[in-house]
Order: structure tokens, then sequence, then C-alpha cells
């Protein structure tokens, strides 16, 4: 089982990754925890990818390919991934077609959750985060137990820069531009789910188990 989840930054592809984990025992694969995980260890491509990172851009269709080419042949991967985040631009997806026609696969679904932009940047930019443990709260809908400190440590939260309302217009504007045009580069391949992603995590999650259930 092999899933694409495409959608805007924001827009619950992470949270929906976490139940199809469960749901059929196989990885998420998420570049930007990938590149965030390369940020914190300080290696060249994290030290590569932290200024486009913060700033909201992307960072260049190679650095990613060569990741995620590495990524893909890795034992886990065997009998299927759940991509998160990756391809996000028609380069990607054109190279993703390439590593899989090597690796004998194709993708089985992609998945389309479908968020307009002003719940986006609702959502995101209610985010707060305990940098050290990367415990995520909302001001919102799952506020810390006292105002912008963490549950366990009592720390101050801190809003992650790519968060801040500017950046987040910023990435949804690279999200229409560069990464809507998947959705009709996968529609002619006849493999495209459309949800509703803007309901709450359980209905959301209810309309991706209805695809799987229905095939
Ligand atoms: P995410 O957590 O998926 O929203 O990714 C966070 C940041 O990592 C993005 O804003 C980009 O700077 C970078 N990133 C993640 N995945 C990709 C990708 N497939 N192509 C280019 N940049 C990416």
């Amino acid at each position: 089982m092999k899933i694409l989840l495409l959608g805007p930054p924001g827009g619950g592809k992470g949270t929906q990754a976490s139940f199809l984990i469960e749901t059929f025992g196989i990885p998420q694969i998420s570049t930007g925890d990938m590149l965030r995980a390369h940020v914190r260890d300080k290696t060249d491509l994290g030290n590569k990818a932290k200024q486009y990172m913060d700033s909201g851009s992307l960072v260049p269709d190679e650095v990613i390919l060569g990741m995620m080419s590495e990524r893909l042949k890795e034992d886990d991967c065997k009998n299927g991934y759940i991509l998160d985040g990756f391809p996000r631009t028609m380069p990607q997806a054109e190279g993703l077609d390439l590593l899989l026609s090597k690796l004998n696969q194709n993708l089985d679904s992609v998945i389309v959750i479908k968020v307009d932009d002003d719940i986006i940047v609702e959502r995101m930019s209610g985010r707060r985060v305990h940098p050290s443990s990367g415990r995520v709260y909302h001001v919102k809908y799952n506020p810390p137990k006292i105002e912008n400190k963490d549950n366990e440590t009592g720390d101050d939260l801190i809003i992650r820069i790519d968060d801040q309302e500017d950046t987040v217009r910023k990435r949804l504007g690279i999200y229409h531009i560069d990464t809507s045009p998947l959705i009709n580069y996968y529609n002619k391949k006849g493999i495209v789910h459309s949800i509703d992603g803007a309901s709450d995590i359980s209905e959301v999650r209810n309309s991706i188990n209805q695809i799987f259930s229905g095939e």
C-alpha cells in the first residue's frame, strides 16, 4: 500500500498519516520531519535546508530527491508507506516516478485533503511549540494548562518561525503555485481521492477510511 497525502501546509496531513500508520502498519515518510531532524543534528543537508525552511520557501528539488532516493530503499518501505509532504513540485513528482519505476513500485492512492487558506492561517498561527520536546499546543483547540507554558516542564512555549502568519501565507502561495498542479498530474493516472479537510479530525479520518474500505 503506497499512499500519498497531498494538501496545504497545516491541512492535517501529519495527523491523518498517524491514523493510517495504525490502520496499515506502514511507515509515514515526512520530508518536513526528516529535514527538521537534519537541522537539529546540524548535518550538511540540514545546514543547507535551514534558511529555506525558516523563510517558508521550498528546499531545492535535487536535495529532496537525493534524500528520498535513499529513504525509499530502506527495508521498512518494502510493504508500503505514506508519503507526507513529498512530492511538492512537478520535478519532484517526475523524480518520484523515476525512483518508483527503478524500484518496480507504483503509488496506489493519492488523497487530496482540501482546506481553505483562512482556516489554515487560523490553525497554524495559533500553534505553540515546546522547543526541546516538540510538544505542540494550540491556543484555541489544545491550550496548555497555564497560558504559554509547557504542561510537563512549565517552560515557555514559542511560535515556530514557519508558523508565523506572513510565513504561513507565503507557504500557502507556494502550495497553490508549485504543489496544486500535482492534483491534475495524479488525476490523469486515475488514483486521486479528494476529501474535505475542514471538518474535525475524526470526520476527516472517517472519510479517509471510507476510501480504503470501498476499494
Ligand atoms: P512541512 O513540515 O512538511 O510543512 O515542511 C516544513 C518545511 O520543510 C517546508 O516549508 C519546506 O521548507 C521544507 N520541505 C518539506 N518537504 C519539502 C519538499 N518535498 N520539497 C521542498 N521543501 C520541503
